[in-house]
């Protein structure tokens, strides 16, 4: 049986989500879909048209295709295009969304959706993963990646080589957080080793900002700019009652029409109860040293924050790249997903392009805090202790409250300390010469009583 839907696009269509609904008859094996849409470019415009789909079948939601390519989509008992999840094919209402995110002017786009449901027998193999498996090691400080995307989303590699190019880092764990979909996880968590934790997540990527669920390995509907259907603070929730960990993803990114969506305006959740935000997206530019400016004020505004960082990898970087990106190191109590995940959600970690940065405070009373911890107490005392910073004139910054406490030339290695009094909060950055960091710490919160 087929369906055949078509529409009109105008840019007073951006950010919608346009559903065509069909029925699969009893019996379906496999459905398959092609979009074509013209004119993909409208000349004389800086982008290209950008359109995506989202697919529901009666049970919910079953998968996002990010880039629509001329081969078209398929999803069958076994396997599906990644970015869906293979299974069976429930009879019953499917709903296909067209998801307009950029639409150029002057010309109105054409789409025209075409798709197949056929009986035809599946010859492919479902695919079995198997979680891999890491050897114990006990408790420290574990370095990753916490944001990155694969053929499952709109990244141009896979899995596989994903995970490889990680170890290759020699990085401890990674997470997995395509656009809207969980389809990749399986065989993520199937690469697990000694070496490397791979993490579950999904960004959920909304067409008013952008959020990681970090440690997700289920499905989180992301709709909630269609009929009012969930708030913002209303999915943070839903994840974070999962178990997951919600972060806001680079809140201060350019919107669009240059990136759909990345632009946190979910005036709802400034920073509501959101208990992290990404401070540090891919290689450091004007828009995270906003990020951070903005993180801060929140911080100054009382919500107890984490801070986190992410490469938001899509693909193998170019030989002769030349950014600067960092990873989380977090102090973990032991070498698994729940304990790192355990240690991001504390914030007991820094975040860094290379050298070692940490915060530590002491009350006079003797007790003691890491970095994301709460200390109360009105006196303490600051140490912060940094190594392997390159000798290109950078230099530590004590912050509090957001503003610059005190700024030391930073040697290879080193520490200070400083007494702080009456001050609700504090971290530590590292900057090289140009201003542009090595290091960032999570804030340590001094109360008293
Ligand atoms: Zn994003
Ligand atoms: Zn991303």
């Amino acid at each position: 049986m087929n369906f055949n839907f078509e529409g009109t696009l105008t840019p007073a269509d951006n950010r919608r989500a346009i559903p065509h609904t069909f029925d699969v008859p009893a019996g379906t094996t496999q459905i398959r879909m092609t979009l074509d849409f013209a004119p993909r470019h409208t000349e004389g415009q800086p982008y290209p048209q950008q359109i995506s789909v989202y697919f529901m079948d009666p049970n919910g939601p079953r998968g996002e295709w990010s880039v629509p390519k001329a081969e078209g989509w398929f999803v069958n008992e076994a396997q599906a295009t990644p970015g869906t999840m293979p299974g069976p094919i429930p009879a019953g209402q499917w709903v296909v969304f067209i998801l307009s995110h950029r639409i150029q002017p002057d010309i109105p786009v054409r789409y025209t959706v075409h798709l197949e449901c056929s009986d035809e027998p599946i010859t492919e193999l479902a695919s079995d993963w198997k979680p891999g498996s890491t050897a114990p090691r006990g408790a420290g400080w574990y370095r990753g990646d916490l944001h990155g995307h694969t053929i499952h989303s709109d990244g141009s590699w896979d899995i596989p080589e994903f995970v490889e190019y990680m170890k290759s880092n020699n990085l401890d764990f990674v997470t997995l957080s395509d656009h809207n979909t969980i389809s990749g996880l399986a065989q993520h968590r199937s690469l697990s080793t000694d070496k490397l934790v791979t993490i579950g997540g999904v960004e959920l990527s909304t067409f008013c900002g952008h959020a990681l669920a970090l440690g997700a390995h289920q499905w989180f509907d992301w709709r909630l700019d269609i009929n009012g259907w969930l708030t913002a603070p209303q999915l943070a929730k839903q994840v974070l009652d999962a178990g997951a960990f919600f972060v806001i993803a680079h809140p201060m990114a350019p919107g669009d029409p240059e990136c759909c969506g990345c632009h946190w305006e979910h005036e709802d959740m400034m920073p509501g109860n959101a208990p992290a935000v990404e401070i540090w997206n891919g290689w450091w530019a004007d828009y995270n040293e906003q990020g951070l400016a903005l993180y801060y004020y929140w911080l100054n505004r009382g919500h107890h924050l984490v801070a986190t960082s992410g490469t938001d990898i899509h693909g193998r970087p170019p030989v002769d790249a030349t950014g600067r990106a960092a990873a989380n190191v977090v102090y973990a109590e032991e070498f698994s997903e729940a304990a790192i995940l355990q240690a991001v959600r504390q914030g007991h970690s820094y975040i860094s392009a290379g050298p070692e940065l940490l915060l530590q405070a002491r009350s006079q009373a003797g007790d003691e805090a890491m970095m994301g911890d709460r200390l109360p107490a009105s006196t303490a005392t600051i140490t912060a202790r940094w190594n392997g910073v390159p000798d290109d004139g950078s230099v530590v910054r004590l912050i509090v409250e957001g503003r610059v406490f005190e700024e030391l030339p930073a040697q290879q290695s080193g520490e200070n300390s400083w007494t702080l009094d009456g001050v609700k909060w504090c971290t530590a950055e590292l900057r090289d010469a140009s201003g542009i960091p090595w290091a960032i710490t999570n804030p340590i919160f001094l109360e008293a009583g």
